[in-house]
């Protein structure tokens, strides 16, 4: 359903229409014109070339001082999705089940699908603000499990997950030697602080990347920090598929992470202003929701909603959004990104209200 709304909306577009796209996770903003100078300079150097399946060494010393480990625990993938993907099917590629908690980032339960592995479904829910049963999670795991993936802050509610409970996680986690693979791709711009696995120590995952940090989701740059023994085999799961990560685009990383602080400020301003204009409107009409906790996504509910036709509809008042189907079991609610500049938000936001009176 989220391929056959975009697909609609790029054709309606290609009619000459305006729609709003707030079907999306990819930012309006621009990539810092710094960063894009950066891999200019590099290609002019002739960092034009095969290298290593790791990640060039420079970047990943950095990465490893910034999350406190070494080099060897990091592993320089072609944006954090394919660092999923490789973990994923690392862990399950000889069978098993992966536990989520819902509402989910699609690609996972694909992945899982792809791979033929069992996905074991947590339900979290708006009334209790999305907060993740630590005795539901432990019953959905058996013998066969292989994996709980985890996303803090989340896509599509950006919650985050209480410390309290992500203590318990982990520790249900460790009594069952379960490997967490935690995808914290908007935690480095979360509104508020977010308990972080590597802090946990143990033999768990983190999978993160450059596309939101730094608004550069078509530069293709992600990382996973795990045991030598994971980062080495998806290194040689890189070296056969994809050989490595342009240097270039990894020498623009090494400028990004040197405006560092800057550029996620400025980021997570304008999100915060977006988030406050949504929550101001969207309050006004029929919705329930939770306030977010990190920039992009709202994912708000009406009783007895069909968000798949609703989005259907939406579209043609020129408005994209997601359907919660596209997350779990969410018929009610749907997916919005704020990821559109104030006017054009405000304009979709109040049509939104509208189609939900
Ligand atoms: N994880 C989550 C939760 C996401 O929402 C996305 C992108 N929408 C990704 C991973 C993938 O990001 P990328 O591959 O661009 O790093």
């Amino acid at each position: 359903m989220l391929y056959e709304i975009n697909e609609k909306a790029l054709k309606l577009e290609s009619e000459g229409k305006k729609v709003i796209k707030l079907n999306i996770g990819d930012p309006d903003l621009e990539t810092p014109p710094e960063i894009v100078e950066a891999a200019y300079d590099a290609m002019k150097r002739g960092k034009t070339k095969y290298s290593s399946a790791y990640g060039e060494k420079s970047l990943r010393e950095k990465l490893a001082s910034i999350h406190k480990v070494y080099g060897d625990n990091v592993v320089i993938t072609p944006g954090s999705k394919w660092g999923i993907f490789s973990v994923m099917y690392l862990l399950l590629k000889n069978g098993g089940n992966v536990v989520i908690p819902t509402p989910y980032w699609t690609a996972y339960a694909l992945t899982a699908k792809t791979l033929g592995a069992e996905t074991r479904l947590v339900k979290t829910e708006l009334d209790s603000n999305w907060k993740i049963d630590l005795e539901t999670l432990e019953n959905s795991i058996d013998r066969d499990t292989r994996m709980i993936i985890l996303n803090n802050p989340n896509n599509p509610t950006s919650g985050v997950i209480e410390e309290k409970v992500f203590d318990g996680i982990v520790q249900i986690a460790n009594e069952k030697g379960i490997t967490i693979l935690s995808d914290e791709v908007y935690a480095d711009i979360s509104f508020v602080k977010t308990k972080r696995i590597l802090e946990y120590g143990g033999d768990h995952i983190l999978v993160t990347g450059f596309s939101k940090t730094f608004t550069m989701t078509g530069w293709r740059l992600g990382y996973v920090v795990a045991s030598t023994e994971m980062v080495e085999k998806i290194a040689k799961l890189n070296q056969i598929t994809i050989s490595n990560v342009p240097v270039f685009i990894q020498e623009a990383a090494l400028k990004a992470l040197e405006l560092g602080s800057a550029i996620k400020e400025k980021i997570r301003q304008e999100y915060r202003e977006r988030a406050k204009m949504a929550c101001s409107l969207l309050s006004k009409s029929k919705l329930e929701f939770s306030e977010p906790s990190a920039p992009f996504y709202m994912f708000p509910r009406k009783r007895g909603l069909d968000s798949e036709k609703f989005a259907l509809s939406l579209l043609d008042n020129g408005v994209a959004v997601a359907p919660g189907t596209a997350f779990g079991d969410y018929r009610e609610h749907f997916r919005i990104s704020l990821t559109a500049p104030r006017d054009d938000l405000n304009t979709a936001l109040n049509k939104i209200c509208e189609a939900v009176e």
